[in-house]
């Protein structure tokens, strides 16, 4: 199958058109079948009535993402796979990682050609964070964040001027950060302390952010403050702050327990001044650009735990059925172990079920904020429950610092956590469900 679809590469987007070498792949190839799908179209289709549509299976794909997802899977496997262990024990991203995610255009997935980004739809951006976990979730979650929060909220909220300032920045090699979560603000996140002031060119932000990642790597970062909190949430505001903004600066760099080579830090803004056209949206606008944006960046988070969910599968099936023999068999051979390995590839099909259908609806413009929340909630289940049970499928060999099982177990806890905690993904379903089924 990567054979042919080498063959087919068209120059539809730099991602797809990398050449990169078709090599022996180190793991099988891509097991959960893609095929073409009909509506899932580079180009938006809110016009579209869905009713007269043929409908076909949720996992289908477009030539153009189904090769998106062969050639990210290649990329991941051959330029990341060997550096995963090093960067997690260093604790640091490996900066020719980024460099070759921006060159592979990766970190444009939505930005329009005009701009320099790949201009390609929302599920391509998906597919792409999904393949990347299937080998490195902290590689995954840079990329989610740039295109799924700070590439996606200048395309919608910024102006043109914003946009072609920026975009073009964003698609080439300016890293993004999303900074709304503080210390003593992260579920209820619209109770931050940090404040903005106009002056007499712009604004001025003081305060501070915990918890943001890319920010050690990033230039460019979308800021959340309150612009006047007599009006509460309502005060809430979005600015643009570059790295070299005097009066910012990174306090503290965290030391986690997963997705170590994301950076995570804490960022403080001490009397920093930025002109008015750094102003993202509109003055007292930014909770709405706020829920609008992690809504989006919920199914990303999914997808990550995903992909996160079958590499640590794929990894774990491979020993079990090829190398590690007990009893005089393959572990893998055992129905014991069978079925573990059939019921946790069943729940990694569901949750990419759900993944792409929040994604679908997204894209054609139909509501999918709660199709969201459970595809983030049920992914990240999943991908705690089969990322811990790899770890036991390998015995001590899962155990060990020495292949990823270990690593993919630690990282698939933060799923439950960023963009919205387990609790915060069940009250959006329940709050939608109480309405619906309230008589
Ligand atoms: C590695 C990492 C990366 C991150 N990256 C970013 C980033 O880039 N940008 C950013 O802005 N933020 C980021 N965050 C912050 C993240 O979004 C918050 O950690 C998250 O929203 C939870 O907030 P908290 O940590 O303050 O937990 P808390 O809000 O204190 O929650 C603690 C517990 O209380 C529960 N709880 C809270 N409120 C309720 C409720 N109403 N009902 C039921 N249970 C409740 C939670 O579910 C959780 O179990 C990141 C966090 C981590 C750990």
């Amino acid at each position: 199958m990567a054979a042919t679809l080498s063959r087919t590469l068209r120059p539809l987007s730099r991602a797809v058109s990398s050449g990169l070498s078709s090599s022996k792949r180190v793991i099988p190839a891509r097991t959960l079948q893609y095929t073409p799908r009909a509506f899932s179209t580079t180009t938006r289709r809110r016009d579209v009535e869905l009713t007269d549509l043929t409908p076909t299976p949720i996992s289908h794909l477009t030539e153009t993402e189904a090769l998106m997802a062969e050639t990210v899977y290649k990329f991941a496997q051959e330029q990341v796979g060997p550096k995963v262990r090093e960067m997690d024990e260093a604790e640091a991203m490996d900066p020719a990682v980024i460099e070759q995610l921006f060159e592979q255009g990766l970190m444009g997935i939505e930005i329009p050609e005009e701009y320099g980004g790949s201009g390609m739809n929302f599920t391509s951006a998906i597919i792409a964070i999904e393949e990347l976990a299937r080998v490195d979730p902290s590689v995954s979650v840079m990329v989610d964040v740039h295109n799924t929060l700070v590439n996606s909220a200048v395309m919608k909220y910024g102006d043109a001027e914003a946009q072609r300032k920026w975009l073009p920045k964003l698609a080439s090699g300016t890293l993004g950060s999303f900074c709304l979560s503080e210390p003593a603000s992260g579920s209820d996140s619209f109770a931050l302390q940090t404040k903005a002031e106009k002056t007499a060119n712009g604004y001025k932000i003081n305060g501070s952010k915990m918890w943001i990642t890319n920010s050690m790597e990033a230039g460019f970062f979308i800021v959340f403050a309150n612009l006047d909190p007599s009006k509460g949430y309502k005060g809430i505001t979005a600015f643009i702050v570059e790295k070299d903004t005097p009066g910012f600066s990174i306090a503290k760099k965290e030391k986690k327990l997963g997705i170590r080579a994301s950076s995570t830090c804490t960022l403080s803004f001490d009397d920093v001044e930025i002109p008015k056209s750094n102003l993202l949206g509109e003055e007292g606008k930014g909770y709405k650009i706020a829920i609008g944006i992690l809504n989006e960046g919920r199914i990303g988070i999914a997808a990550q735990m995903t992909g996160l969910a079958l590499g640590a599968w794929e990894n774990a099936a491979g020993y079990a059925w090829n190398d590690r023999k007990q009893f005089g068999q393959l572990i893998g051979t055992f129905q014991g172990m069978q079925h573990q390995l059939a019921q946790a590839y069943t729940e990694i099909a569901a949750a990419r079920a759900l993944v792409y259908n929040a994604a679908r609806k997204k894209e054609v413009g139909q509501d999918y904020v709660v199709d969201a929340a459970m595809a983030k909630l049920y992914a990240s289940q999943v991908a705690g429950r089969v990322a811990g049970s790899a770890v036991e499928w390998m015995g001590g060999m899962g155990f060990v610092r020495e292949g990823i099982a270990e690593k993919m177990f630690r990282d698939s806890k933060i799923g439950a956590i960023y963009e919205g905690t387990s609790n915060i993904q069940l009250q959006t379903i329940a709050k939608k469900l109480q309405t619906q089924y309230t008589r």
